[in-house]
């Protein structure tokens, strides 16, 4: 080992101090599938727990769906377990194209690129499409992936205010001299389940003739109807230039991304997107099971209206419980509390009832805004959702915060 002791001092000093500041985020082993039902080991060391998982992106449930993991066995077996190959000289198969296709279908675009993930679908397009002489105008709040994304690109940077269209529009008109611009969005936001007004977007875009992309990783396969996504959900479905999304959420949580909208922005991505051509393929297990979930989500909408409902269950007895929850119909479900240490010790002390959530605080939300974010799943039963929100009530009474809003918590405990 070749580095001095000068620079491990330095490293063990920047642990320590994420460490207490309260934010160093420790791994919990889970033992079982990924499930509504888990098992778990936490601490580290000590004996494993059954658990409800209300904290994993497995909107749908299907990360453990059996006819996803027959499909899986499937691709291993007819189309080997890697490619050992990026896509453009010997790492395409077709099920690849078959899978590309069916995004594309799904998702009412012209043409689909996948990558290994969205966060390197992120990575790439921007670079592809925009240079010196155009702007990306974003909103504040749009995901780390996004953020590093438009790092990669040199056109000029633009934010407009979380989800302001007035903001927007004033960010069109100052930009009216850039070659092309283009509007950049999350579908729905992770940490609030706020979902963007992609109706009011794509019409600011069509006014000033500007590009619009959605990244839709936290919407894919469950908002809208028939659950193609934040797009479907505002009505703009097929209206959107590039679209960017993940695997590795409601579609079976494996992993892999893609690029879908305009067909000559795909083509060009196969051509210059950085991480397509410079990164291994995704492999052959994944893809088979990706189609099935694509014709599994195609055919019924059983699964989204599942989700729907306990959405819809979970926000309105939590709202009689009497927790601050922040509205809307996506879900993500945030429990405010406002300060750090109430969100760290609810979810410990929920954790001990047998529900498995995550305390969320600076610097993952703005200072100030702490909360448990739930996250509610057609794996989940009303069974599981009932225990969750008996256990809820029982440590929010503990805390004595329920009928208590934003004003009251932060005179009980602070920010
Ligand atoms: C989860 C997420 C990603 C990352 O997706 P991966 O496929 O896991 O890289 C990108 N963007 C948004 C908005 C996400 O929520």
């Amino acid at each position: 080992m070749a580095y001095s002791n000068k620079a491990k001092e330095f490293f063990d000093g920047e642990i320590k101090g994420i460490q207490e500041a309260g934010t160093f985020k420790e791994e919990r082993f889970i033992e079982s599938p990924q499930a509504a039902n888990i098992t778990v080991e936490y601490p580290v060391g000590t004996d494993t727990k059954e658990v409800l998982n209300f904290c994993a992106n497995n909107y749908l449930g299907l990360s453990n769906h059996p006819d996803v993991i027959k499909a899986a066995h499937d691709g291993l077996e007819s189309r080997g377990y890697g490619m050992s190959s990026v896509r453009f000289i010997c790492g395409t198969q077709d099920i690849h194209d078959e899978l590309e296709r069916k995004l594309t279908e799904f998702l009412g675009t012209e043409a689909t690129v996948l990558f290994a993930s969205c966060m390197d679908a992120n990575a790439g397009v921007f670079d592809v499409v925009l240079d010196k002489e155009d702007a990306m105008i974003a909103d504040r709040l749009v995901h780390a992936s996004i953020v590093d994304g438009m790092r990669l690109c040199k056109a000029q940077l633009y934010n407009y205010k979380h989800m302001n269209m007035d903001h927007l529009e004033e960010k069109l008109k100052e930009t009216q001299d850039c070659r092309f611009r283009m509007i950049i969005t999350d579908g729905v936001f992770s940490m609030d389940g706020d979902i963007a007004p992609l109706d009011k977007i794509v019409e600011l875009g069509g006014k000033y003739d500007a590009m619009v992309m959605v990244d839709d990783s936290h919407s894919t396969g469950f908002m809208g109807k028939t659950g193609r996504g934040t797009h479907e959900h505002c009505g703009v479905f097929g209206k959107i230039d590039i679209i960017t999304t993940t695997l590795g959420k409601a579609l079976g949580g494996a992993s892999g991304g893609c690029v879908s909208g305009r067909k000559e922005i795909v083509d060009l991505c196969r051509q210059r997107a950085r991480p397509y051509l410079f990164s291994n393929t995704v492999p052959p297990v994944i893809i088979t099971a990706a189609n099935k979930v694509i014709d599994l989500i195609s055919k019924t909408t059983d699964r989204r209206d599942k989700l729907e409902n306990n959405t819809e269950y979970f926000r309105t007895k939590m709202t009689e419980a009497g927790f601050d929850i922040r509205e809307g119909v996506h879900p993500i479900v945030p429990i405010m509390l406002y300060n750090a240490k109430l969100a760290q010790d609810m979810a410990r002390d929920l954790y001990n009832e047998g529900i498995y959530v995550i305390g969320f605080s600076f610097p993952v939300v703005a200072k100030g805004q702490a909360r448990i974010r739930v996250q509610i799943s057609a794996g989940h039963e009303k069974e599981h959702l009932d225990k969750a929100i008996a256990a809820f009530t029982k440590v929010g009474g503990n805390y004595n915060i329920l009928g208590k809003g934003k004003k009251e918590i932060i005179e009980m405990y602070g920010y």
